[in-house]
């Protein structure tokens, strides 16, 4: 093809931004060629910027949430064309061969990849995925709006709807951030009494606005106290990234309740084995999802008007964007729009 296109990347482990230009990749066999319209900066791209993933390979054009059009298909691609609107999100596509795979786990993949980071991802104008990690976006969805969903929201909206959690039960969000403010509306709309928990009362009205039935101010109340006001809680999302305050919340759950962690804190939790014991509670990761797990959550998100706050940035602007992601100053998610 021979056209160029410009890219942001890191040349190596704690680098800074760099604009350059590249040439167009071309898709091969089982791959896509999409043209990017939109990419939510994450939270893990940090991961690649500072060079904390193991195997990163340098340089590395970051972005797992990534929405725009198919532009060109390799060989062997039969469920994807060219013009379609698509997303890619950090699960960026399986071997179908190991143990997991043969079992229809893809998500747990022995050899699975990570958009972004073992192959370039979407801060970019061009980017290749392979044809498994793609998902449709429905034609209500804007690109900027689906992008946060392939990460942000598929992260919370599955690990949601996995919990074991009925409609009318006891479901607490733990932070109001880029990925709490998803799931205080995903757990309104998929029916349970939802609870909203932050520190001081500055996004209360707004986590009601999302949907929450009940908001706890963490600084002024005793959240543990408060949730057993309710019988405590079916399952806790706990999405601030703070490992005391995510410990403190098992004496929180009902029996049998999980306390449901899709974001690492720093540090390790500390948990008291005797309340888990006691009142038979759990503690459990939640690891993404496949494509189409991205794809239910772009279309749940459209049939119940779910809409991730953003601040749009121009791609030339990705340091400052990335700033501004990184400092938590922004509500509550930055997108990259290209051109
Ligand atoms: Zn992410
Ligand atoms: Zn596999």
């Amino acid at each position: 093809m021979g056209n160029k296109m410009k890219a942001a990347q890191i040349s190596k482990a704690g680098g800074e931004w760099e604009l350059v230009e590249r040439e167009v990749p071309e898709p091969t066999a089982g791959q896509v060629r999409v043209k990017v319209e939109a990419c939510g900066i994450c939270h893990s791209d940090v991961l690649v910027k500072d060079g904390i993933w193991p195997g990163l390979q340098y340089p590395r054009v970051p972005g797992h949430e990534i929405a725009g059009r198919i532009d060109a298909v390799g060989e062997n691609v039969k469920a994807w064309s060219v013009g379609q609107r698509v997303g890619v999100g950090w699960h960026g596509g399986h071997c179908f061969v190991c143990e997991l795979c043969r079992r229809g786990d893809f998500a747990m993949c022995i050899n699975r990849k990570v958009t972004g980071f073992d192959f370039d991802g979407g801060y970019s104008e061009y980017m290749i995925a392979p044809a498994s990690a793609l998902a449709a976006i429905p034609a209500e969805v804007p690109a900027e709006e689906a992008g946060p969903f392939m990460c942000a929201g598929v992260t919370v909206y599955n690990a949601l709807r996995n919990s074991g959690a009925r409609g009318g039960d006891v479901v607490a969000v733990h932070g109001i951030g880029g990925l709490g403010h998803l799931g205080v509306q995903y757990a309104r709309q998929m029916g349970f009494e939802t609870v909203a928990i932050n520190r001081g009362n500055d996004k209360q009205e707004l986590a009601q606005q999302l949907g929450a039935h009940h908001y706890i101010d963490a600084t002024a109340t005793d959240v543990v106290t408060e949730l057993q006001k309710f019988g405590g809680a079916r399952v806790i999302l706990a999405t601030a990234p703070n490992a005391q305050a995510i410990s403190s919340l098992v004496d929180g759950l009902s029996p049998g309740g999980t306390l449901v962690v899709p974001a690492a804190p720093p540090e390790p939790l500390m948990i008291n084995a005797l309340s888990l014991i006691l009142r038979r509670t759990s503690v459990a990761g939640w690891y993404s999802g496949t494509a189409k797990d991205s794809q239910d959550t772009l279309e749940f998100s459209a049939l119940s008007a779910v809409h991730p706050m953003i601040e749009k940035y121009p791609l030339e602007s990705v340091a400052e964007a990335y700033e501004q992601m990184h400092s938590g100053r922004v509500r509550f998610r930055v997108v990259l729009t290209m051109q």
